[in-house]
């Protein structure tokens, strides 16, 4: 048997609700409150278990109009339905009850059967409309009212089924640094912004397609699914939309960044089609000129390898499957070794040897690269501890991430480890990109001038590979230049790039700092950056990173070992 329903009695004549009372009792537990503040604190305690209200709405001496004022201000209130009950019997106050929100309204003289039957209706009623609120919350985004994701999910299932001869596309947006204008025009501001966004993409695709899905899945990430493959008329929509957005008044430009995926066949599950559209945004995030790409299968296969690279990377720590190889560095002014840069290797059990340009950018977006810099950082004090104990006087430098000289206590780190192996500090050479700078200049500057204070030697690596290389040596006071490979790519230089050197080369002297130069290949080149005064080289001309114990043999044969 279902269970019975309660209903609440406000009535402040006790005769009028002895006749309720008895009229509802076989079918319905009851509540009674005489005053409204009895029915307040009835429906504090007990406001979950109430299936309707009947309400005196000419309780003397009390206000039933006030009452359901009051009440209605509340905000379970849309759920528990009201009616109002008149019994003065003139009806007048009728248009005032329906106005406050009541969901019927009854007047003397009262007829039991009536006023059952009218219970029923307003309860049946209620209960429809709090389903489909309830539906409508559970299928619609909160904001713009658009389709939630899964909502969005079996509608487009629904589409691309009925229509098994038409081609289908979907698309995915989003907006480059959408958390700036969070930041900088607040939260209200932002919500504007992607209630535009939602209304032009409802009047674009309603204007354009006899069908089609759209949805809002995220904070700032719209899809919608379009029946077309025709890739002009696909970058139409996506080009109204950056148009669109440029219309905008803000102090800066907002770019999409959309992934498409031309779904080639209808039974394709939705979410798949919807995770391939993920990975094509991702080869445009971040680009100024490029704001859209199509999936590609290679795009998979890169997804899938960075997926690798997460699912193994714990167990090649544990396994030791990270490698410190060396690569000497030469001193070109006195022609002899003068160090090494330690550059990691993962030996992987079944790809074998992995270079970093594959991992690193994978272990900096996950945050692993803290755990793995820190691997290296020990491996080579290590290794340089037992050379040391050998004799040996060069120093060995290694890279620290951008991600970790903002994430970890660099400092407290390097100095533990120091100590721990007995290394002076001047030993340790730390290469930090230039690209580090630009985020948190202050932030980054403090840790640098914190560093060289400790003693440790501090190289700029990339030199020249970035934008701001230039006004970063006003703030950063670092010891030595590391000259990026580019201009020593392909074993030539050219006119452009000699002149470029010559004036870095220069600067350095005029500032007091070193330069070393990276990725020389040729004896040309040697010579070139002799010429100018370039005092050290990296490079495959003199040698490759090699694995330790080519390292100590090198060291060996040069008469440091
Ligand atoms: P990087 O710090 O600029 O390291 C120099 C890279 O240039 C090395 O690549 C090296 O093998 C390569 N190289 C050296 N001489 C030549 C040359 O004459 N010609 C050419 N074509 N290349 C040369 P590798 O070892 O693949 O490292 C790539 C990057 O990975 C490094 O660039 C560095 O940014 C990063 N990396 C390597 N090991 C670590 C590490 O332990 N921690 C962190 N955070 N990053 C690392
Ligand atoms: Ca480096
Ligand atoms: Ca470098």
């Amino acid at each position: 048997m279902s269970k019975k329903h309660t209903v609440l009695i406000i009535e402040n004549n006790e005769n009028d609700r002895r006749f309720f009372k008895d009229m509802l009792c076989p079918n319905y537990d009851v509540e009674e409150a005489s005053s409204s503040d009895e029915a307040f604190s009835i429906l504090n305690e007990k406001g979950e278990k109430i299936s309707v209200i009947l309400l005196d709405f000419t309780m003397d001496g009390i206000d039933g109009c006030e009452f359901l004022r009051v009440y209605m201000t509340r905000t379970e209130s849309t759920m528990i339905p009201v009616i109002a009950l008149d019994s003065s019997g003139s009806g007048k106050m009728e248009a005032d009850a329906f106005r406050l929100g009541a969901y019927d309204f009854i007047k003397k003289p009262y007829d039991s059967e009536i006023i059952l039957l009218r219970l029923e209706n307003v309860l049946l009623k209620s209960q429809y409309a709090s389903l489909r609120e309830f539906k409508d919350f559970y299928e619609h985004d909160t904001l713009t009212g658009l389709y939630n994701q899964s909502k969005f999910n079996r509608e487009t299932h629904k589409m691309l089924i009925s229509n098994p001869d038409r081609k289908f596309t979907m698309v995915r947006f989003d907006i480059n640094c959408f958390h700036l204008i969070n930041a900088y025009f607040g939260t209200d501001r932002a919500n504007n912004i992607l209630l535009d966004i939602a209304s032009e993409l409802r009047r674009y695709i309603t204007a354009n397609f006899d069908t089609a899905t759209y949805s809002r899945v995220g904070k700032d990430v719209f899809i919608y699914c379009i029946p077309t493959a025709d890739k002009a008329e696909i970058e139409a929509s996506i080009k109204n939309m950056n148009s669109f957005l440029k219309k905008e008044n803000l102090m800066f430009k907002m770019y999409l960044c959309c992934g498409i995926c031309i779904i080639d066949d209808n039974s394709m599950s939705v979410t798949e089609a919807y995770d391939k559209t993920i990975i094509a945004a991702k080869a445009c995030k971040g680009s100024y000129t490029n704001y859209y790409e199509y999936y590609t299968k290679s795009m998979d296969d890169k997804a899938k390898e960075a997926q690798e690279i997460v699912d193994n990377m714990e167990r090649a720590v544990t396994n030791g499957e990270f490698e410190v190889w060396y690569q000497p560095k030469y001193d070109i002014i006195n022609n002899i070794p003068m160090g090494a840069e330690a550059l990691v290797r993962w030996r992987h059990p079944k790809r074998g040897l992995i270079a970093p340009n594959k991992f690193i950018p994978v272990f900096e977006s996950n945050g692993f690269i803290t755990t793995l810099d820190r691997y290296v950082w020990e491996q080579t004090c290590k290794d340089l501890a037992f050379w040391m104990s050998k004799g040996c006087k060069f120093p060995v430098s290694i890279n620290v991430s951008r991600v970790n000289l903002i994430q970890m206590p660099v400092i407290e780190v390097l100095n533990s480890l120091t100590e721990k192996y007995n290394i002076p500090h001047n030993m340790l050479n730390i290469e930090v990109t230039e690209s580090v700078y630009t985020k948190d200049p202050q932030l980054l500057i403090d840790i640098v001038n914190n560093l060289k204070r400790e003693g440790y030697l501090i190289f700029m690596d990339d030199f020249g590979s970035g934008y701001s290389s230039l006004s970063l040596l006003k703030d950063i006071d670092v010891n030595v230049l590391k000259i990026d490979m580019q201009f020593f790519k392909n074993g030539i230089l050219d006119v452009r790039s000699k002149n470029i050197l010559a004036s870095i080369i220069n600067m350095a002297k005029l500032l007091n700092m070193s330069v070393i130069a990276e990725g020389v290949e040729t004896k040309t080149q040697v010579e070139f950056l002799k010429a100018w005064g370039c005092e050290y080289v990296q490079g495959y001309y003199f040698a490759k990173p090699m694995p330790k114990a080519e390292y100590e043999d090198y060291l060996k044969n040069n008469a440091a070992g």
